[in-house]
């Protein structure tokens, strides 16, 4: 084994109709397992990219590697950014919010805007740049983790797998959703330390 798939920080029916047990399902089960695998057998096969993290290698590869260690991070970080329980900004992040946007419910708007607008697959963002707020988003597998000086606070997966069981096309209607109804306030808040990027990062194990 080298990376593993991490396990949900909570029970897959945690969400009800929210995010369906189904869903995490294919999401954490099906998709998140597959960039897991395929990242294991590149790593397998090639002993220079043995005994790194996820965020060395996203920093070093590109092409298909970049691809499957990205989207480990993302979902790992992810999964990590929801949370079925009622959450709010601590007073240190409420504080830059209302500096960056003025309000959360104008934050959550942007993210919404950004969400709906990004094209195709990829995720969209909140993150500190330069120690600033900024909502931004990725394409396909591209991660914050890849860019110096960004600190990832919150990601929002917005790949249609990410939504298609419960809203099939509707990505407006998922990002609403989840925007309003299932952020982790404590762990997005928890980021604005600089460690974010490490608290969904994993080190592969050695290799027989
Ligand atoms: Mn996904």
């Amino acid at each position: 084994m080298a990376f593993n798939l991490p396990e949900l920080p909570y029970s897959k029916d945690a969400f009800g109709d929210l995010i369906s047990a189904e869903t995490f399902d294919y999401h954490h089960g099906k998709h998140h397992q597959a960039y897991v695998t395929k990242a294991n057998e590149l790593i397998a096969a090639d002993a220079a990219l043995q005994g790194k993290s996820l965020a060395e290698l996203i920093r070093s590869s590109k092409g298909v590697l970049f691809n499957q260690v990205g989207q480990i991070w993302n979902h790992s970080f992810y999964w990590l950014c929801l949370s079925p329980e009622k959450t709010q900004p601590s007073a240190e992040l409420k504080a830059k919010i209302d500096e960056a946007f003025g309000s959360t419910d104008a934050l959550l708007e942007k993210l919404k805007a950004e969400a709906v607008g990004h094209f195709a697959s990829g995720w969209a963002a909140l993150v500190l740049k330069d120690g600033k707020l900024e909502v931004t988003s990725y394409h396909d597998a591209d991660t914050p983790v890849a860019y110096e000086g960004v600190q990832p606070l919150f990601i929002l997966d917005v790949w249609e797998h990410a939504y298609y069981i419960d809203y099939r096309n509707a990505r407006p209607n998922y990002a609403e959703a989840l925007l309003k109804n299932a952020i982790n306030w404590d762990f997005v808040s928890q980021n604005l330390d600089g460690r974010g990027v490490e608290r969904a990062d994993q080190k592969a194990e050695e290799m027989a």
